[in-house]
């Protein structure tokens, strides 16, 4: 198939990673891992193990259940130590050579590496390397990593690694596997998250604490901003090879990203998510019948919004899971139709109603049109929209899937004029101030915010060297895979 959207083949990526050192059922374990952040990506899966003698690889295309369930495929992931890595892209046909782990041959052996998170400035140190005779395989941000890695001039892998990584700016949470280790990385902001867990003896470090308990891990700590990492036979080591810097993790992992039953940065993304909606309850309360969250991600803020307005809480619209989520399908057209497939109205708990419908981000504005109106159509008498996130009015360059920022909504309509358009009797977003306060500060400090919050303030905390405003600096030449 011929590349729909060429240049959506684009370095923007959703991903979750994991990594195990030292267990006999590492390639099931790191599958179980990646279902369990199949949330992150479902694109595309892969995993390389590493038996002792060589690294085995798969990766395919398609839902982690899927591909690693195979007797086939499974039976060939020999080996003890294993990094997995699951991705979604915004491409119309995403290349096989963009599925991660990478694996490179480097002067100090084999290397694999997984990533989640986008790199800002991987345009321009691509042209660099090619320049200089690096011949890159995929369009992947990632493999830059790889390049930097080969070319440097250091010896070990992570003298290399920090090398690389010395290099680059942007967001990255890494897992890495040679033939004598697994290495976790956490760029010097902590924007993506990163976990370290144990089983028995075996350590683990993964993008999520979900993926700890699907196997029974239990977790030891995250991965610091800044800290690399690296489990080998003599236990785990932990480097500092970045200057310090203020941590800024992402708070829309909080508010959409993180699977609910995730612990990040020490707080319960579930807890936080009613947290946050408790606050759009006291910020922007109106008398209404019922509390109906759009699922699933509006869930938990629903129930914190209807408890604290002591509003019941119903389940007004039923959510079919076995399509994909609303962003996947790349046509516009066809996006629409997706969201008539994902939802329906349960005119049980709508008739009559005066409705308090909560989701917990307005993107597009989609989903909030089409929800109003069949809510309206199951007889809602009133129709009040509370958003658990503040206006998404920026893109996000950092590793979650976000349009253009011309496609957002909030880029070039206010709250009175995105009311006209999802035709809902009013509309409210969380502040700011309400965001922080629900994850437990005193307010955003405008000096020194605690989280990257870009997508709502467009406040980069890194350099945007590959954009020019808002437009891509540089494009990739691409050559379109037949299949
Ligand atoms: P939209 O229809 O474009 O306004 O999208 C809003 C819906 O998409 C909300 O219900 C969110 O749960 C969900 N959402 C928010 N951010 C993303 C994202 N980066 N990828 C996929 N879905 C998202």
């Amino acid at each position: 198939m011929i590349a729909t959207h060429p240049f959506d083949d684009k370095l923007r990526e959703e991903c979750g990673v994991f990594g195990i050192y030292r267990h006999q059922d590492a390639a099931a374990h790191t599958a179980l891992g990646l279902h369990a952040l199949q949330h992150r990506g479902q694109e595309a899966a892969g995993m390389v193990v590493y038996d002792g003698k060589q690294f085995n690889a798969h990766r395919e295309m398609g839902l982690v259940g899927d591909t690693f369930s195979s007797e086939r495929i499974m039976s060939r992931l020999v080996g003890d130590s294993a990094i997995g890595h699951v991705r979604y892209s915004t491409t119309g046909e995403t290349a096989l050579r963009n599925v991660q782990p990478l694996f490179a041959d480097l002067q100090f052996g084999g290397f694999a590496l997984a990533h989640n998170g986008n790199l800002t400035n991987a345009m321009a140190l691509r042209r660099e390397l090619v320049a200089r005779g690096s011949l890159f395989q995929s369009t992947s941000d990632t493999e830059v990593i790889v390049h930097l890695m080969a070319t440097s001039e250091f010896h070990t892998v992570v003298d290399r690694m920090t090398d690389a990584l010395r290099r680059v700016e942007g967001a990255y949470s890494l897992v890495a596997l040679t033939d004598s280790c697994v290495i976790g990385v956490r760029d010097p902001l902590g924007v993506r998250p990163l976990v370290i867990g144990r089983l028995g003896d075996t350590h683990i470090v993964t993008s999520e604490t979900c993926a700890l308990d699907i196997i029974g891990a239990e977790l030891v700590r995250e991965v610091e901003a800044g800290e690399m990492v690296v489990l080998d036979d003599s236990g785990i080591h932990s480097l500092r090879p970045f200057p310090p810097s203020r941590q800024r993790f992402c708070v829309f992992e909080y508010i959409y990203f993180a699977r609910p039953d995730s612990v990040m940065e020490g707080l319960s993304v579930y807890e936080r998510r009613k947290e946050i909606g408790a606050e759009l309850a006291r910020e922007s309360g109106i008398d209404a019948d019922v509390v109906i969250p759009v699922p699933d991600s509006g869930v938990p803020a629903a129930i914190g919004y209807a408890e604290a307005a002591a509003i019941p809480f119903e389940l007004g619209i039923i959510r079919n899971h076995y399509v994909g989520r609303t962003f996947i399908e790349p046509v516009e057209r066809i996006r629409h139709l997706g969201v008539r497939l994902k939802h329906n109205a349960n005119r049980a708990s709508l008739t009559g109603k005066r409705v308090i419908l909560v989701d917990d981000s307005i993107v597009r504005g989609t989903t909030s049109v089409k929800i109003v109106e069949m809510v309206r159509a199951a007889g809602a008498t009133e129709v009040h929209m509370r958003v658990a996130a503040p206006p998404n009015a920026h893109s996000c360059f950092y590793g979650i899937d976000t349009p253009e920022k011309g496609e957002l909504l909030a880029s070039h309509m206010d709250v009175a004029e995105m009311t006209a358009y999802i035709g809902a009797d009013s509309l409210a977003f969380i502040s700011m101030d309400g965001l922080y306060r629900a994850m437990g500060e005193p307010g955003r400090d405008p000096e020194a915010p605690k989280f990257c919050d870009a997508c709502f303030t467009g406040e980069y905390p890194t350099q945007l060297t590959d954009r020019d405003g808002d437009e891509p600096a540089a494009q990739l030449s691409l050559l379109a895979e037949l299949a």
